[in-house]
């Protein structure tokens, strides 16, 4: 894991380099600056020479003033380096995010998606800098004053030694508990922020049924269980910064007490002395570092594991090697002895076998629940058959590479997503490099254009979340604007006019009508009126088509069809 976490920092090696050298001769100043009041002390200051004290005293500070601007780098260009990496680390998942299947979104909860490339990568970057360079200058200061202690009085910096293992000894005793406690905590964060996020998205529905109370209690828990996390987070934290502190006085008193000893029996200089105190000093400060190492360190290892997992989940559906991009396609299609289900064990197409001509219209009617509109998924793949397979004019679709199959294919459903953002934008989705006069022919060919002569702004109209909300029937005609800058063969249209009253439905009848001209498309629709003119009529029911032909046809059999167009139209 620790070697994977540190191919991230290969791109930015001249910047390490550079943070972690002023870090260490910064570190190694901060050494030296003991020994330097032990020589000022016992062998300047006997001298009684002010000229040289002056001397010493502006040396001290020129090497302060370096100090300083080591200190600047440090903390400006290392926390570069943590950005970098952090940055490159979120770009990494927001494209892998895009990868992922349909498959994927289905079983995931959007706020621990958007935790995962916000929250966890902020904790990543932060140790990314802080990390190596803490642990380093920490192990080097660490060893660095002992060898000083020792050089100054052995006997005083043996004693010291004896003291060190319990410092030791508490530190790492509550790095494992921290780590697990973390990692809980952030489990936690992923469910509240699901649950914020549920909440929002269906508010209207909490307060249609005046479920408030309800929606109050169910976060009352994860808040509570947030909290109960957190506070044993913290309890851990307390015991350990009381308990590291009160080993390093004891540290600190062990000195002040022997050290006076020695003093008195002449063992050690005034100006050792307090060198000595001092590199106590220098001693405690790795100690205080390795400390918050321990606390930022697990933090940013439990979100590094779960950007690796989330790297790590193959999406499954992906080009297979030696896809090739295919063309524009006629849009002969044919599904053959088709198995699907959602769930292993669970089919929802059970064989499924069909054949549609390039430019024929083919209506599925039956049953909700029966499989159209799974049916139609599995067209452009947003899932894969389990077996059998579907071809588009012979061409098995999973040797086409995703982005030239998806680009056959137009689908406009009963719900529109809308970006943020104009009408000039929200249109142009569908061929993203359109020209002016492409978008304004698309909306004219989608009866768009009146809609938008009425607005204020025209096409630089903002709509979506905070902009003007535009009615079911104008979004679906913006998703039919859309298609007919797309341009694909194939149409698929999924209950694309189920949600509208009768009066605008006519409108978008005439729309689609026109949109189906020259195109394979599928239609699927709740109203059997609006598919009496189909080319085919398919009666799906349990994932198998059990009648087929055209209204007429289907009518005159007596079945399935003939019982559905007897409920609707009396
Ligand atoms: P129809 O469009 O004919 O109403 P669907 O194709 O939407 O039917 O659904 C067929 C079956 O598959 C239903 O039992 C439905 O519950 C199930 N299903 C549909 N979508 C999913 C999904 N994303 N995950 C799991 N099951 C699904
Ligand atoms: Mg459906």
């Amino acid at each position: 894991m620790l070697k994977r976490f540190f191919t991230y920092y290969r791109p930015h090696r001249g910047l390490f380099v550079l943070d972690f050298s002023c870090a260490v001769t910064s570190g190694l100043l901060e050494l030296g600056f003991p020994i330097a009041v032990k020589v000022f002390i016992d062998t300047l200051l006997p001298t009684g020479q002010w000229g040289l004290i002056a001397l010493a005293s502006a040396g001290l500070l020129a090497i302060y003033i370096l100090n300083a601007g080591l200190m600047a780098t440090v903390t400006y260009w290392g926390h570069m380096l943590g950005i970098n990496i952090e940055t490159e680390m979120r770009a990494k998942a927001f494209d892998h995010l895009q990868k992922l299947s349909f498959g994927f979104f289905d079983n995931q909860k959007t706020g621990h998606l958007v935790a995962r490339l916000t929250k966890d990568l902020e904790e990543i970057g932060e140790v990314a800098h802080h990390g190596p360079e803490d642990l380093f200058i920490a192990v080097m200061t660490l060893i660095g004053a002992f060898i000083l202690m020792f050089s100054v009085n052995v006997k005083l910096a043996l004693i010291t030694a004896l003291v060190v293992p319990l410092v030791a000894w508490l530190t790492t005793r509550y790095g494992g508990r921290m780590t697990r406690n973390w990692q809980a905590l952030y489990g936690r964060v992923g469910d509240f922020n699901a649950r914020i996020e549920e909440n929002v998205g269906g508010i209207r529905v909490v307060q249609a049924f005046a479920n408030e109370d309800h929606e109050r209690r169910l976060f009352v828990r994860d808040n509570q269980s947030y909290r109960r996390t957190k506070l044993e987070a913290y309890r851990i934290m307390a015991a350990s910064t009381s308990l590291s502190y009160l080993s390093m006085r004891l540290i600190q008193m062990t000195v002040m007490v022997a050290g006076s000893y020695f003093v008195i029996t002449g063992e050690l200089s005034a100006g050792g002395f307090i060198g000595f105190l001092l590199l106590v000093g220098v001693f405690f400060r790795p100690i205080e570092k390795i400390n918050s190492v321990i606390e930022t360190y697990p933090k940013g290892i439990a979100g590094f594991k779960r950007y690796a997992s989330f790297l790590d989940t193959r999406p499954d559906i992906a080009d297979r090697p030696g896809a090739r991009d295919v063309g524009k396609l006629r849009g002969d299609i044919q599904y053959r002895d088709v198995h699907f289900g959602y769930a292993a064990g669970r089919d929802v197409l059970d064989g499924l076998n069909l054949t549609i001509q390039a430019g024929e219209t083919v209506a599925f009617v039956g049953p909700s629940g029966a499989g159209k509109t799974t049916i139609c998924s599995l067209l452009p793949r947003f899932y894969e058959v389990d077996s059998g397979s579907i071809a588009i004019d012979g061409i098995d679709i999973r040797n086409m590479t995703l982005r030239s199959l998806r680009g056959q294919i137009g689908i406009v459903q009963q719900d529109v997503f809308l970006f943020a953002g104009t009408i000039r934008e929200n249109i142009a989705y569908g061929r993203l490099e359109a020209t002016e006069a492409e978008i304004r022919d698309a909306a004219r060919r989608a009866r768009l254009d009146e809609v938008i002569a009425s607005l204020p702004a025209g096409l630089d109209t903002l709509i979506g979340e905070r902009g003007v909300k535009l009615s079911g029937g104008q979004k679906q005609r913006l998703a039919i604007a859309r298609i007919f800058l797309k341009n694909p063969p194939i149409l698929i249209l999924d209950e694309a006019t189920s949600a509208l009253d009768t009066e605008t439905e006519r409108a978008i009848q005439q729309a689609l009508a026109e949109l189906s001209k020259g195109r394979t498309t599928l239609v699927i629709a709740h109203r059997l009126a609006t598919i009496v003119n189909a080319d085919r009529i398919a009666v799906i029911d349990r994932g198998v088509i059990v009648e087929q032909g055209d209204h007429q046809e289907l009518l005159a059999s007596d079945g399935m069809y003939r019982r559905l167009s007897e409920a609707q139209f009396g």
